[in-house]
């Protein structure tokens, strides 16, 4: 719904809001109730201020939306979408969600809008030293039923929102990393249940949700042939977006990761070669201002030898250190501010030798703060 040309609101279809605008300023609804607030700050267009609203602020934007939803039902004359949104009690939804999923810390940019299913919990390494999103989450699988049941009760929460939903993300951390017959049973048995058609939900698309994509460690498929990748191609498995973080080796150890620039390379090989499309993740700023040109040069030149096109994708992340993580606390570098995060970024950007788009991987910029699921 516009209203003038300084605010819209959006909603999906079972009525949650998604996001709104108000004379520039941007808020995100999370499932989960959180909401972000993206205000632009500074001179530089690309800054952007994130905040995540106190309690009692999100209550009053609230209050706000259900003016405008009111004010929105008189004047078009009661449509039935409007319906589903004014009698949605915000606060009971919001709770329903963290009933079903696990916090969701963390999305690659292009999977916003996925339907998340966690097949794991947590990370099954968890010790890289940058790293919180999963600190106080055990690693744990799911059994078959659990999972059948979280699918059940994920569907069955999306209600008629599913067909603004595109393709699953299969959560947690590196939930790739099963193994090989527990991931491949897996995808066979969702391709089997989201391939039928819903009672009572006439815009739930099958195909919509066909595609798998998920997150990968970089370290522990290494073994996994190049037969099982492409089954898993086969059975939908889409696209894989790897947190690779440097080219730098030496960094690669500051940040406790296992593996190297040449297993990357591997990997990456493996997957294209398989037909999986490929996201690739590197954080400009770690290493601190010792390491700063080792690891422009040596993450350019990984980037650059990686065999990414079309379909492919490089994130540039500005590190957002946690000062709760060990990299904080045992002081493994000095911190670069954002301004210099983003100026490393651009030095990045300016090495690589891609084709441009759309022969060539999408190149953006993946700012974690503005993810809300
Ligand atoms: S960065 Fe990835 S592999 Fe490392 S602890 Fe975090 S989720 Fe696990």
């Amino acid at each position: 719904m516009h209203l003038g040309s300084e605010e819209m609101y959006a909603f999906d279809l079972a009525g949650r809001p998604v996001s709104w605008v108000r004379h520039g300023v941007v808020w995100r609804r999370g499932l989960d109730g959180a909401v972000l607030e993206l205000r632009r700050t500074g001179r530089e267009g690309w800054e952007q201020g994130v905040r995540r609203l106190l309690p009692g602020e999100a209550a009053a934007q609230a209050v706000h939306l259900r003016e405008v939803l009111e004010e929105g039902w008189r004047v078009l004359g009661g449509p039935d979408p409007l319906r589903r949104a004014l009698e949605l009690d915000l606060e009971r939804d919001g709770l329903r969600f963290q009933g079903i999923w696990r916090p969701i810390p963390i999305l690659p940019p292009d999977q916003y809008r996925a339907l998340v299913l966690q097949r794991t919990e947590g990370c099954s390494y968890n010790r890289c030293s940058f790293c919180t999103f999963y600190k106080n989450r055990p690693y744990r699988v799911l059994t078959r039923e659990e999972f059948a049941d979280h699918v059940e009760a994920a569907l069955a929460f999306m209600g008629p929102s599913l067909s603004w939903r595109r393709g699953v993300f299969l959560a947690d951390a590196n939930a790739a990393s099963l193994p090989d017959e527990s991931l491949l049973a897996t995808l066979t048995w969702l391709n089997q249940r989201l391939e039928r058609r819903r009672p009572g939900d006439p815009e739930f698309e099958p195909r919509n949700l066909s595609r798998v994509a998920s997150f990968l460690d970089t370290f522990s498929t290494l073994r996994r042939t190049l037969e099982v990748w492409r089954e898993l191609a086969g059975l939908g498995l889409d696209c894989l977006h790897l947190g690779v973080e440097t080219g730098s080796d030496r960094v690669l150890r500051l940040l406790r990761k296992p593996g190297s620039a040449a297993h990357v390379e591997e990997l990456v090989g493996l997957l294209k070669t398989a037909g999986i499309r490929v996201g690739v993740i590197v954080m400009s700023g770690v290493g601190g201002p010792t390491l700063a040109q080792e690891h422009i040069e040596k993450t350019a030149e990984l980037l650059n030898r990686l065999p990414l096109g079309f379909g492919d994708r490089i994130s540039l992340s500005e590190f957002e250190p946690d000062p709760s993580s060990p990299y904080v606390q045992e002081g493994f570098s000095e911190l670069f501010d954002r301004q210099a995060c983003r100026e490393q970024s651009r030095e990045i950007r300016a090495r690589l030798r891609f084709q441009g788009y759309p022969r060539g991987p999408v190149i953006s910029h993946y700012d974690v703060r503005q993810f809300v699921y």
